[in-house]
């Protein structure tokens, strides 16, 4: 049997498991790639609690890298929350000496409130936009991303320029905070190449960002086109968030809150 594809995960630890790292490891391990987890951050985060989180020291993220990436070859990198600025720029270095795809999911809030960013990660995360395959911003990273104030899905469109000019060669502009049914943009080169239109559940699900992003690194990792991993990786959010539901109240482990 062949060995499939190695993915490397940079992501902060969720000790509830429904975001951040866990989540990541579970759409790796659903899309049927190898998974290198490296930790970017521990965060304190859940029900009724602000979040704090605490960068891991850069320069043992930079060796756990350099360990990998000798070791194993990998095929693809997810990035999700960064930590810190140093940590963005240990990412920003491997990316440019080992040109790997790469998704990013510029995480900066968590869902039980609290910020998951620090000063400057924002201008890092704008100024790695040459070396990232994808970029999966949601409303509020949009936003803060771009400078422009967006309330609705018109909006988008001029963001989405604004950080194409900046570098990113593709984002996936995820609709779930955004008024009525949600919908996904996914742009090429400042282009809009296809939309996808979903349906508004009447529950929550956390992590989908997580799952999104690495579902999609999975699946350039196994050697798809960007457009086909965008769209598998769509559809197996999709699925999970209607499988969530199947689930039921009351039975559901830590990872999956409705
Ligand atoms: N915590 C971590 C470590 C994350 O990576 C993410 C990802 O987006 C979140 C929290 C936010 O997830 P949620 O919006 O489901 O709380």
């Amino acid at each position: 049997m062949p060995v499939p594809p190695l993915v490397i995960v940079l992501s902060g630890l969720d000790p509830t498991g429904g975001a951040g790292l866990l989540a990541d490891i579970r759409a790796l391990a659903a899309a049927g790639v190898r998974i290198s987890p490296l930790i970017t951050a521990n965060t304190l985060q859940g029900p009724n609690r602000n979040a704090r989180f605490e960068p891991v020291n850069s320069s043992i993220l930079a060796e756990q890298l350099e360990l990998i990436y000798h070791s194993f070859k990998p095929a693809a990198v997810k990035i999700g929350m960064l930590g810190s600025v140093e940590n963005a720029l240990v990412i920003d270095e491997f990316l440019k000496k080992t040109r790997l795809p790469s998704v990013l999911d510029p995480v900066m809030q968590a869902s039980s409130g609290g910020a998951l960013v620090s000063d400057g990660i924002i201008e890092m995360i704008q100024k790695t936009a040459p070396q990232i395959t994808l970029i999966t911003p949601n409303k509020d990273e949009l936003s803060r991303l771009s400078g422009l104030n967006i309330t609705t899905g018109k909006d988008i469109f001029p963001a989405a320029e604004i950080l194409t000019r900046m570098g990113f060669q593709a984002l996936l502009v995820k609709g779930g905070h955004f008024e009525g049914d949600p919908r996904d943009y996914f742009f090429l080169r400042g282009e809009l190449k296809h939309s996808f239109k979903g349906k508004r559940h009447a529950y929550t699900v956390r992590g989908t960002g997580c799952h999104l992003a690495s579902s999609i690194a999975g699946m350039l990792a196994l050697g798809q086109s960007l457009d086909e991993a965008v769209k598998n990786g769509y559809f197996y959010v999709q699925k999970m968030i209607t499988d969530y539901k199947n689930a039921g109240n009351g039975i559901l482990p830590a990872d999956m809150q409705i």
